[in-house]
């Protein structure tokens, strides 16, 4: 990792707008140019602004971190300035996230074709079983979800050779960093137009990004549909969390007033739209108007409105199979709270049931009445063998009507295989690179590349494991064009080679036959060091990012 500027050293010179040297030509095309001087300003300012306005995560190395809200705070590591992305590609990426929510929708409710599908993985992987005897179980009793609400992400990269915009996978369950996501974007806005002199880019070019808003506001509407106002949204979260500020900036938009931007100016932002960290500003009174002028000039008008009034609770799984029940109704009471919507941040990978008592909370919310983000369907729905399901002829037409969108769709599937497709085995094992190898599992860090798919790939052979094979799928390796960027990570700028994932929030709630929203709710880049191969941000692979169109 190279040269850490020094920023924020308190020496940091005076950058003059005469002066020549600190104006880069193209920042964007390549930021490693940018004078040392005027980057120790902008990393500077950048730290200072995430720190201001709650772009931040629990630091990994204070060990309350992860548990007392307040207690060793560190930005979110984030790339300085947003990545150059085609217009074009954002655009399909967009009208891609209402297909995609009706697709899950329909899936979810075909529980013959989930449980078929994973039927082989049920045998070798313990945890996909156990989320397939609860779907069994709902089919048994004929449980149905006349409100379905999802709160989703899919994910894609540029595909450098073909120009292919391609999905890397559809994430169901616990869609992290939507509350964080969008102040990345303030962010780079703000540090863009304030340096506008210096690097000369148009922060209107990063598109608006509404993420924590969106989320919280489809999480107000399904709670509306509950009718219950006393009722609760109840978080399921990991005991340690040191992501939880992500979390907890959906919590407070549901809870807190927020302002709302009563007129439109050019930089496009309109009726209803807000900004999401003036969530801080202090104030006691609905109603209060005030406005701001923004670094271009133009007056906006607010209005501070107390608009979702939903108390949330955060509990852990341990939590709710100790203090939860179903009433004889199916009412899920939890601490003596009713709770009409579960948001699940927890629960999507082995780790989340160390004993019997949290499968037994997840059976018990799964029973109840409450509304599910996701339900068991939902979440199965987003593995990555339905996913490889989904990429097979003809498959997609039995769930999907509209040709187009049919086409749509599978213009953005990547080459997926399931290994007892023995010529796309062979193929892997001569050319390990251009595959991944991926187990049922979420939250990174769980994938197998290059030499090492050829020697599972080949070790499964010789074993004759046929059973083994069905954990994993194969899908082609996509390749993103690498570029120049500056990462910051623990106030350290790194400069680096990097490639960035495109992730589309969406949201989806019907009740019965109406659909109440089906959307597309703001984006999370991310970018990596291009020679890790694994994304996560969480993970310590990844930094949040934005992206600026081209
Ligand atoms: P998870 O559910 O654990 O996030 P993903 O399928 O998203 O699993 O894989 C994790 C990371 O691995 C991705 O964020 C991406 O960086 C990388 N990755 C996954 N699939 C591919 C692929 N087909 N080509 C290149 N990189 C991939
Ligand atoms: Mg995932
Ligand atoms: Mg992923």
């Amino acid at each position: 990792i190279n040269s850490p500027p020094n920023c924020g050293s308190g020496s940091i010179p005076e950058i003059k707008t005469t002066q020549q040297k600190s104006f880069v030509k193209n920042p964007m095309s390549d930021p490693h140019t940018i004078d040392s001087g005027l980057l120790q300003k902008l990393v500077y300012d950048a730290l200072v602004w995430s720190s201001l306005h709650g772009l931040v995560v629990g630091d990994r190395n204070v060990q309350r971190s992860g548990s007392i809200p307040g207690v060793g705070l560190v930005h979110a590591p984030i790339a300085l300035l947003p990545y150059s992305f085609p217009e074009s590609h954002w655009k399909q990426a967009c009208e891609l996230a209402p297909i995609f929510n009706e697709l899950v929708d329909r899936v979810s409710l075909d529980g013959k074709f989930l449980q078929d599908t994973l039927s082989r993985t049920k045998k070798v992987d313990a945890f996909t079983s156990r989320l397939l005897d609860i779907h069994s179980r709902m089919l048994q009793i004929g449980k149905k979800e006349d409100i379905r609400l999802g709160l989703h992400r899919s994910d894609y990269m540029l595909d450098e050779n073909t120009n292919l915009l391609l999905q890397i996978e559809l994430n169901t369950i616990s869609c992290s960093f939507s509350g964080l996501s969008c102040l990345v974007s303030e962010l780079h806005r703000s540090l863009l137009s304030q340096y506008k002199e210096h690097l000369g880019i148009d922060f209107g070019r990063i598109p608006k990004n509404n993420s924590a808003i969106k989320f919280a506001e489809v999480l107000a509407k399904a709670w509306m549909e509950y009718n219950n106002p006393s009722a609760v949204v109840m978080v399921v979260v990991q005991p340690e969390e040191r992501n939880m500020y992500d979390q907890h900036w959906l919590s407070a938009t549901l809870t807190e007033r927020y302002p709302f931007c009563i007129t439109t100016d050019s930089s496009g932002i309109g009726i209803q739209d807000s900004i999401p960290w003036l969530v801080l500003l202090p104030c006691q009174m609905d109603g209060i108007q005030f406005h701001l002028i923004p670094s271009n000039g133009k007056k906006l008008n607010f209005v501070l409105i107390n608009t979702h009034n939903v108390r949330t609770i955060r509990k852990t799984l341990a939590e709710i199979d100790a203090q939860g029940k179903t009433l004889s109704d199916g009412t899920l009471v939890v601490d003596g709270e009713t709770v009409a919507v579960i948001y699940f941040r927890a629960g999507y990978a082995p780790n989340d049931y160390p004993s019997e008592s949290e499968w037994k909370a997840r059976l018990l919310m799964e029973e109840s009445v409450a509304i599910k983000c996701p339900s068991i369907s939902y979440h199965l729905t987003g593995t990555k063998k339905v996913q490889q399901e989904l990429a097979k002829p003809n498959v997609l037409e039995r769930f999907l009507d509209n040709k187009d969108d049919i086409a749509k769709l599978q213009a953005c599937f990547a080459g997926l295989w399931s290994l007892d497709d023995s010529n796309a085995v062979k193929n892997a094992i001569e050319q390990p690179g251009a595959f991944v190898m991926k187990p049922q599992r979420e939250g990174g860090g769980n994938n197998i590349y290059g030499d090492e798919v050829k020697e599972t790939l080949v070790r499964l052979q010789k074993e004759g494991s046929e059973e083994e094979a069905a954990a994993y799928i194969l899908m082609q390796r996509i390749f993103p064009k690498d570029f120049p960027t500056l990462l910051v990570r623990e106030g350290i700028c790194y400069k680096e080679q990097a490639i960035s994932e495109l992730g589309i929030f969406s949201s989806y709630l019907r009740n019965k036959e109406k659909v109440i929203v089906s959307e597309q709710c703001g984006y999370l880049m991310r970018t990596k060091v291009s020679s890790s191969n694994e994304g996560g941000v969480a993970a310590g692979f990844a930094v949040l990012d934005s992206l600026y169109l081209t």
